[in-house]
C-alpha cells in the first residue's frame, strides 16, 4: 500500500472530511463481502468533494466512486487506491412548487417518502429500492415499470480532474438499468419534476410495490439485489430456476430458492464463491438457451490471477 495515505488522511482531516486507512469493503456493501480498500473518503459536505479531488489528484492515486454499495460486488483482494462515498453526507432535500432538488447522497427510500407524504407521484413503486440517489441515477434503478430518471430534470456532476458539469435530462441517455453518464465523474445532485397525484392512488401503488418485493425477494440474507439484466421479454430468474440451478451453492454464496436472479451470502462468503456461481449461470444460461446474461450488478477490485 502506498505510504502516503497517512499524508492523505492529514490534508483530508484538514478540510473536514472523514477518511478510513485499509478499510473492509464488506462494511460498505449489502452483500457484505469485499477486501479493503487502501483509503474510504467519506465527505461530510458536498463542498468537500472539488478539495479532495484536488488532493487524490497531487497523490496521484487512482479512485472510484460509490454510492451505499448495494449494487456492487467488490473483489476479496479490494480495492488499490481510493473510494469516495457521497451516503455520509450530501443529504439535502428542498422542495419547490414543481420541482426538488436532492443532493446524491441522500438514500432513494427518504426521499421516495418524503415525496409520497406530499401526495407527488411517478417515484412510488421505488419504495424499497435500497441505495443512494447518485447511486439510483447511474443505475437508472427501477421497479414495477417506474424508473428514477422517468421524473429528472437535471443532474450536477464532478469530474475527475475537477471540472463541474450540468446536465439536463436530454444529454442522458438512459435505458434498462444503464446510464450513460462517465464513470469518471461524481454526481453531486439532482433536480426532479414534482407532479401532484392522488393520495389513495400512491398509497395503493407504494403498498403493493412493498408487498411485491417482500413476496419475491429473499430480504433476509445479504445480497446485491438480481444479479443480472432480464434478457429482452425474459426475466433472469425464470431462465436460472428452469436450468435447476435454485439453492446451488459454492462457498458462502448460495443462488436463492426464492429468486433465482439473487446470489446470496450465507455464510461469510468470499466474492470468489459468488463469482464461481455467476461463472456456472452464465455457462449453463448459454448452453441450454444460446443466451448471453449481462451482469447488472459492478464487480469493482483488484482481481487475483485465479480470476482473470
Ligand atoms: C435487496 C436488493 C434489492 C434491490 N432491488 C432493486 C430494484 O428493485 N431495482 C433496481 O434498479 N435496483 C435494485 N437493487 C440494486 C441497487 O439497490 C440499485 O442499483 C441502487 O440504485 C444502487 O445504489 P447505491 O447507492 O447503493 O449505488 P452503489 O451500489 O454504491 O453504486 C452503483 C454504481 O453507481 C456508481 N455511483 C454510485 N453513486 C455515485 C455517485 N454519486 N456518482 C457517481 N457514481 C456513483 C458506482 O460507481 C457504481 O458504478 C437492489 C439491491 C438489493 C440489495
Amino acid at each position: 500500500m502506498n505510504s502516503n495515505y497517512n499524508k492523505i488522511q492529514n490534508e483530508l482531516n484538514l478540510i473536514g472530511a472523514n477518511s478510513l486507512i485499509n478499510e473492509s469493503m464488506s462494511k460498505h456493501t449489502t452483500f457484505g463481502i469485499g477486501g479493503p480498500v487502501d483509503l474510504l473518503i467519506l465527505p461530510t459536505d458536498n463542498s468537500q468533494i472539488l478539495d479532495i479531488i484536488n488532493i487524490i489528484n497531487t497523490h496521484n492515486i487512482e479512485f472510484y466512486f460509490l454510492g451505499s454499495g448495494s449494487n456492487i460486488l467488490v473483489t476479496d483482494s479490494g480495492i488499490r487506491g481510493a473510494v469516495i462515498s457521497l451516503k455520509k453526507s450530501s443529504k439535502k432535500i428542498i422542495f419547490n412548487d414543481s420541482t426538488v432538488f436532492v443532493e446524491c447522497g441522500v438514500m432513494l427510500g427518504t426521499l421516495v417518502k418524503q415525496l409520497n407524504h406530499r401526495n407527488i407521484t411517478g417515484f412510488e413503486s421505488l419504495m424499497g429500492v435500497p441505495g443512494t440517489v447518485g447511486g439510483a441515477l447511474m443505475m437508472n434503478a427501477g421497479a414495477f415499470g417506474s424508473e428514477i430518471s422517468n421524473n429528472l430534470l437535471s443532474v450536477s456532476a464532478i469530474e475527475q480532474n475537477g471540472n463541474i458539469k450540468k446536465y439536463s435530462i436530454r444529454d442522458i441517455d438512459f435505458s434498462y438499468r444503464n446510464s450513460d453518464f462517465s464513470n469518471n465523474e461524481i454526481l453531486i445532485d439532482a433536480l426532479f419534476k414534482c407532479t401532484r397525484g392522488n393520495k389513495k392512488v400512491i398509497e395503493n401503488k407504494k403498498y403493493s410495490a412493498s408487498k411485491l418485493r417482500k413476496e419475491n425477494q429473499p430480504l433476509k440474507y445479504r445480497s446485491a439485489g438480481s444479479i443480472f439484466k432480464n434478457p429482452s421479454n425474459m426475466a433472469a430468474g425464470y431462465l436460472i430456476d428452469q436450468a435447476g440451478l435454485k439453492g446451488k451453492k459454492i462457498g458462502g454464496a448460495e443462488i436463492s430458492n426464492k429468486h433465482a436472479n439473487f446470489i446470496l451470502n450465507i455464510d461469510n462468503a468470499k466474492c470468489n464463491d459468488v463469482m464461481e456461481l455467476i461463472k456456472i449461470i452464465s455457462n449453463k444460461i448459454y448452453t441450454l438457451y444460446n443466451i448471453k446474461l449481462e451482469l447488472e450488478i459492478k464487480i469493482i477490485g483488484e482481481f487475483s490471477d485465479e480470476l482473470h
